[in-house]
């Protein structure tokens, strides 16, 4: 088997897609989680600074003329709880030069921010986040700034844990969600597996029998393509058995009367003949000769008309007048076998259609006609609009045909009665190729016979419109 780069399987390439657009969305959703989940631990810092700034100011000592905390106030309890939650507070002046500090953790530098907000400060202690607060004056009590700041090391150590957390869990995910894809990519192609096993092995043996019978239940694209595989091979098999008929069939055609004729020969020239029997033969094989060469160029024309996808050669013709031509060509014929011969063709009918293949589709229909109407009998061709359509009809008085023929009395070489159709020079083609040109003109040959009455042969062709 020929070797296939990974990414030239379908199978691979799904569980890839899958498995990196999986791996996409997580970082995503994951990376906004952790944006989201951090801002609110900040927001919590903020919050708290913030409370403990207020209560911080309200034990400034107001009765004195220095910024200083309210020594009545000042509890060695709180301060141990302020350092245990992680918690500095600086008292500044306006200088900025530290007034008072409860902490010891933070040593801020003389090069202090003095503005109200909050900031994040990288030290040697890991990050903190300050809320400065201006301290506005009161009495004799001067101006200053207050700093509250709060080790940002356990939020860190959160965040951390959590990223941590996620980009373990992420390997994992991704070959779960591959194994899964893999599954389903199996799934999902086994029907096209088993239509390539299929394809490979008609291909292989040549075998038009064999058929998918696909399973499923569900009417879904892969059931669809199953089927339409299906229904191709029944059509393949169809025209390749139809072909194959058609050769024999052609074949036995021409080899039978080349069999005939030489035997003709060989039993002439077997003795001495008289000159009028040598003349006799050479007759009757110029016969048979001529029939050969109708049957050659019918086999010809038969198969000209099948390769002709393309309606290349259809000129606007005038119906009328052609049928009218024909006509005349066939009037001589039926005099001949003392047939009576009425044509009825409606003026100016209009067909986009080829001259040639139209002349030799009445021709056949009109000689069929006469040749199988005895004497007395009656032909008649009409020709008229019939709705949106132009009806042209081959009518006779003549043997007919049985019901069970009717089926089959446009396939190639059929004959209704074999001998007498080859004694009258019949190919067995005539109305093959009569339907061959009608569907080249889009039209349709209907049959109509009653045996012993006649039989009736409709062309309908669609009007030639100017739009
Ligand atoms: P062929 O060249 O042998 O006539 P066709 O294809 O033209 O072959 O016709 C097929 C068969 O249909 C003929 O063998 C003949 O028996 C029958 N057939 C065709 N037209 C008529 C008709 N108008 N009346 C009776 N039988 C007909």
């Amino acid at each position: 088997m020929k070797y296939r780069k990974p990414w030239q399987n379908l199978r691979l390439r799904l569980v890839a897609w899958y498995s990196v657009l999986t791996g996409l969305f997580m970082l995503v959703s994951d990376g906004f989680m952790y944006l989201e989940f951090r801002q609110t631990l900040f927001d919590q810092i903020d919050n708290a600074l913030e409370v403990t700034a207020i209560q911080a100011l309200k034990n400034l000592d107001d009765e004195v003329d220095a910024l200083m905390f309210d020594p009545r106030q000042e509890s060695p309890v709180l301060a141990s709880l302020l350092n245990a939650a992680g918690v500095e507070i600086y008292l500044l002046g306006q200088d900025g030069l530290v007034k008072e500090h409860f902490g010891d953790s933070l040593t801020l530098s003389t090069q202090q921010n003095l503005h109200s907000g909050f900031e994040t400060l990288v030290t040697e202690n890991g990050r903190w986040r300050i809320y400065t607060q201006e301290i506005l004056p009161r009495n004799d009590r001067p101006a200053g700034w207050l700093k509250v700041a709060r080790s940002l090391q356990p939020v860190d150590i959160t965040l951390q844990n959590l990223l941590n957390q996620h980009l373990l869990k992420l390997p994992l995910i991704l070959s779960m969600v591959g194994l899964g894809g893999l599954f389903l990519a199996n799934r999902a192609l086994k029907p096209i597996d088993q239509i390539t096993r299929m394809a490979e092995k008609v291909r292989v043996s040549g075998d038009l029998t064999q058929r998918i019978h696909y399973q499923g239940t569900t009417d879904d694209e892969l059931k669809r393509l199953a089927t339409i595989f299906d229904e191709m091979l029944n059509s393949l098999q169809a025209t390749f058995e139809h072909e194959k008929r058609f050769t024999a069939d052609a074949s036995h055609e021409l080899r039978t009367p080349l069999t005939a004729l030489k035997g003709r020969l060989q039993t002439t020239l077997s003795q001495p003949r008289t000159a009028d029997i040598y003349e006799e033969t050479l007759q009757a094989i110029e016969q048979e000769i001529d029939r050969l060469i109708r049957l050659s160029s019918d086999l010809l024309l038969l198969s000209r008309l099948e390769q002709q996808h393309q309606d290349v050669c259809l000129e606007l013709v005038d119906l009328s007048d052609l049928l009218a031509a024909i006509a005349e060509q066939i009037q001589p014929l039926a005099d001949l076998q003392q047939l009576q011969f009425l044509t009825h063709i409606a003026p100016d009918l209009q067909i986009q259609g080829s001259p040639d293949h139209l002349i030799r589709l009445f021709l056949n229909l009109l000689d069929n006609a006469v040749k199988h109407t005895s004497a007395q009998g009656q032909v008649s061709l009409t020709a008229a609009v019939q709705g949106h359509c132009i009806q042209v009809r081959v009518s006779d008085t003549g043997i007919g045909i049985s019901p069970e023929h009717l089926p089959h009395l446009f396939e190639r070489f059929y004959r209704v009665e074999k001998s007498r159709s080859r004694a009258i020079g019949g190919t067995g083609l005539g109305l093959a190729i009569a339907q061959e040109i009608v569907h080249r003109h889009h039209g349709t040959l209907a049959v109509q016979s009653q045996p012993g009455q006649g039989t009736t042969f409709t062309v309908t062709f669609p009007q030639y419109s100017h739009c």
